[in-house]
């Protein structure tokens, strides 16, 4: 594996590789991997002959007040999984890389998309993700690109700039990856204390029961939020920042699951904000 640090070389790279008739699967990530960032390198390593993983802590997607210089970070550990899981380039650039002095073109889907849902909460934060997207789309030139369900609202959003600007990558989304217990994984998940991490199960735990009921034949949203609401506020810990029940291609909040439905949650523990979801292809 090669880890490659300068915009540069990465280009010279994805180029080569285009040259050469190639395909290149692409994983963009923030780091401090675990095994959710690990199924999208898998997917990537089946469906694609080169596998470029970037990690960058994007300032650019984090509000003031948010946890830019606190998020985890562990590069020797990442690199170490990037190795095992037969990564072929780390592109691993420093902010001043990515944002020289003087930088100015920021790139954003405005409207529905990314004012709603974490939107609301974390204003600009989607302006920040769609512009580090389209720079690492452009630096990468990927073939094919993998995200997470986990972050569903960002999947909508950069299906949408891709489509919206010819960017000429197609998108894989990737299922949830989460712990035994159920708690779907994220970097951030470090943060939660020990009192903490048992309460943060009530959000899948709610998000199994929608599923149940859904299963059952339950279409309506109202009932199906009663239900998430009345898990969550049992916890005591747990503060909701929203429950919605929405279309997944235009994110416009629905009354009825329906086919290409995502029912969210974003809740808070202490000052963690933890997000989750149920994506339905088909109820
Ligand atoms: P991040 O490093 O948090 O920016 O995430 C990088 C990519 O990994 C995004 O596409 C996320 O949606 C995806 N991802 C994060 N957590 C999970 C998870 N638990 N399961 C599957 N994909 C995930």
């Amino acid at each position: 594996m090669k880890v490659v640090v300068k915009i540069s070389d990465m280009k010279r790279i994805s180029a080569k590789c285009q040259r050469d008739g190639k395909t290149i699967g692409f994983v963009p990530t923030m780091g401090y991997l675990h095994d959710g960032h690990v199924s999208l390198i898998r997917a990537a390593r089946r469906d694609t002959d080169v596998v470029v993983v970037s990690i960058f802590v994007n300032p650019a997607q984090f509000g003031p007040k948010e946890d830019l210089v606190k998020y985890p970070r562990d590069i020797k550990k990442d690199r170490k999984i990037c190795e095992k899981e037969k990564v072929d380039f780390l592109f691993a650039p420093r902010v001043k890389e990515m944002y020289p002095d003087g930088y100015a073109s920021f790139v954003d889907v405005p409207g529905r998309l990314s004012d709603t849902l974490c939107g609301r909460s974390r204003p600009g934060h989607f302006k920040g993700v769609a512009t580090v997207l389209v720079k690492l789309f452009n630096i990468a030139s990927p073939t094919i690109s993998y995200f997470g369900e986990k972050d569903a609202q960002q999947c909508v959003i950069v299906k949408k700039l891709v489509e919206d600007l010819n960017i000429n990558t197609a998108i894989k989304v990737m299922p949830i990856v989460r712990e035994k217990d159920g708690l779907a994984m994220s970097s951030r998940n470090v943060y939660l204390s020990k009192e903490e991490r048992p309460e943060a199960l009530a959000i899948s735990r709610s998000l199994a029961q929608a599923r149940y009921m859904i299963k059952k034949g339950e279409k309506a949203g109202g009932k199906i939020k009663k239900i998430i609401k009345n898990i969550l506020s049992r916890s005591k810990k747990i503060k909701v920042d929203y429950i919605e029940i929405v279309d997944g291609r235009s994110l416009k909040s629905i009354s009825n699951v329906k086919s290409n439905t995502i029912i969210m949650v974003a809740a808070f523990i202490g000052k963690l904000r933890l997000i989750d979801n149920l994506w339905i292809k088909k109820p």
